[in-house]
């Protein structure tokens, strides 16, 4: 059986683990490969080649740094069917889906490649008499980034062009469940022109991930997974001094008013809802419905929901599998723990007959209605395709509904009221706001990011939040000397 090797200094290596992970296809639940676990010392191999690799690169000028970037996004363009199959065979999301999700990242890439303007400082002439200021951007060093599993190719890039364009070094330590896409950027970057040592990648679990955190030699860390996870990276990582981005789990609502188009709100409920077997970190999992339209929009959402075919992501199916057997048992059981609690149940999801060859870890969309605030299936993030109708009597309610909940990742609202719509903006304590779109993932030139449980650290990913996250500032006050220059002030420097 083929082995996943780590990349560490532009080569495949095994390390000296001596642990590995099962890889499997969750559309035939056939195990495909293993996967090398890094040993703190093979982490600490990486990490070493990263630093090495950090002054030459930092030295390397913009011009040709930005001849990197392009190239690497000329490369993956060309080659995306590629990474798609990748995807979808260790992640099982549908072919489509695998090439959306890479459509997103290559928009970071063509991001970064805008860095000369990006990282330009200001500069100020004559700030105090003949005195004159400026400021520049330079990068932190080594920078971990520590991704999950449903995003195998997009969520490390919402990080690495950025980093790269500014001049930093990368160790990447991707989810085991899905590894290979990592492998596959990395040899991409050698391709590009990349020097050897600048991107690394070391597969593993807890053990290199703790490598990652308590080594000096790491600057930074960006981290996007579950909320206790996160948390641990967040405080363990800032304990070291390092700079932190720590992104988390989600509890998306959409707010659907009565004058909203219920035929679009439907729509875009099942396409939020049940996209990528409802794991991304923007699903929507609760649909808040004002009272006096939740009867309609249930049957609407239910009527669509009946239509999806589900199956291996290569047929063209609409929904492919959950990641692995364990998270379809743990999404089925919170299907039983919504029935026992009471919650009405309109599509059960527990007995697929999906359109796959073998064995595979697949559930059907479930809806549920009249779910409560108190109920597991509304306070937990499920991360499968269950979606559940809270009922609300009117506006104000359902605003304080997604205010109360402890995630705030993204939300929407959908209506045809601008005054409903621009409070709802202005009122909800979530990062992310769609109005009348239900996924808004902010393009590459926004910045990334949740509030409360969804983020630690305060900078959000990509964009100029991104580009700060990975320079550090430094102001220059410059004085040349002409022949009236001389005498002694021993006064605090004003601005005479
Ligand atoms: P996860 O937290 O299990 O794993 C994320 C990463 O942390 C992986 O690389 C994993 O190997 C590592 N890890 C796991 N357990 C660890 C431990 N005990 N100590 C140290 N490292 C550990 O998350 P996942 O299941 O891979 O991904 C799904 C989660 O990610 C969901 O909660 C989802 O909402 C979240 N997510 C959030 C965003 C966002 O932007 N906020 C985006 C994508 C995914």
């Amino acid at each position: 059986m083929q082995t996943i090797q780590h990349w560490i200094n532009g080569t495949a290596t095994e390390g000296d683990a001596g642990r590995f992970g099962d890889v499997t296809n969750p559309a035939t639940g056939k195990v495909t490969s293993r996967v090398a676990l890094a040993s703190a010392a093979t982490t600490q191999e990486a990490i070493a080649a990263a630093a090495a690799a950090f002054p030459a690169w930092r030295d390397t000028s913009l011009a040709r740094r930005v001849q990197v970037l392009f190239s690497f996004r000329e490369l993956l363009n060309a080659r995306k069917g590629e990474l798609a199959a990748i995807i979808t065979a260790e992640h099982g999301k549908v072919l489509e889906d695998a090439f959306g999700e890479i459509a997103r990242g290559q928009e970071v890439v063509e991001f970064a490649c805008g860095i000369p303007h990006l990282i330009k400082g200001g500069y100020t002439e004559n700030a105090s008499t003949k005195v004159d200021v400026h400021s520049i951007r330079q990068p932190l060093g080594v920078s971990a980034i520590i991704s999950p599993f449903n995003f195998p190719a997009m969520v490390p890039m919402w990080f690495f062009p950025v980093a790269i364009a500014a001049g930093n070094t990368i160790v990447l330590k991707p989810s085991e469940k899905d590894p290979t896409a990592a492998n596959w950027l990395a040899a991409l970057w050698k391709e590009a022109g990349l020097p050897d040592g600048v991107f690394n990648v070391v597969h593993g679990d807890k053990e290199s991930v703790d490598a990652l955190l308590d080594s000096p030699d790491v600057a930074s860390v960006s981290f996007v997974g579950s909320t206790p996870i996160a948390k641990y990276v967040y405080e363990r990582g800032t304990a070291t001094g390092k700079r932190v981005q720590a992104l988390g789990g989600a509890k998306n609502h959409m707010l659907v008013l009565p004058d909203a188009d219920l035929d679009l709100a439907a729509d875009a409920a099942v396409n939020a809802g049940f996209g990528a077997a409802g794991e991304r970190c923007m699903a929507i999992s609760a649909v808040v419905a004002v009272e006096a339209i939740a009867d309609e929009l249930v049957a609407k959402i239910a009527e669509r929901t009946r239509t999806l075919r589900i199956g291996d992501g290569t047929r063209g199916c609409d929904m492919g599998p959950l990641v692995t057997a364990a998270h379809r048992d743990k999404v089925a059981g919170y299907i039983d723990a919504g029935e026992d609690a009471g919650a009405t149940l309109v599509l059960d999801g527990r007995n697929p007959s999906p359109d796959a060859e073998g064995d595979g870890f697949f559930l059907n969309p479930t809806l549920f209605d009249h779910v409560t605030p108190d109920m597991t299936i509304y306070q937990d993030e499920i991360f499968g395709p269950v979606l559940s109708v809270v009922r609300v009597d009117g506006f104000d309610e359902g605003i304080e509904l997604v205010n109360a909940n402890p995630y705030g990742n993204g939300t929407a609202i959908f209506t045809n009221d601008g005054g409903a719509a621009r409070r709802f903006e202005n009122e909800v304590t979530v990062g992310m706001i769609g109005i009348n779109v239900p996924i808004p993932v902010p393009m590459a030139y926004y910045s990334f990011g949740g509030w409360k449980n969804s983020l630690f650290g305060d900078t959000h990913a990509y964009g100029t939040e991104g580009v700060h996250f990975f320079t550090r500032g430094k102001v220059v006050t410059t004085r040349w000397q002409d022949p009236s220059h001389g005498g002694l002030n021993l006064g605090f420097p004003t601005n005479a």
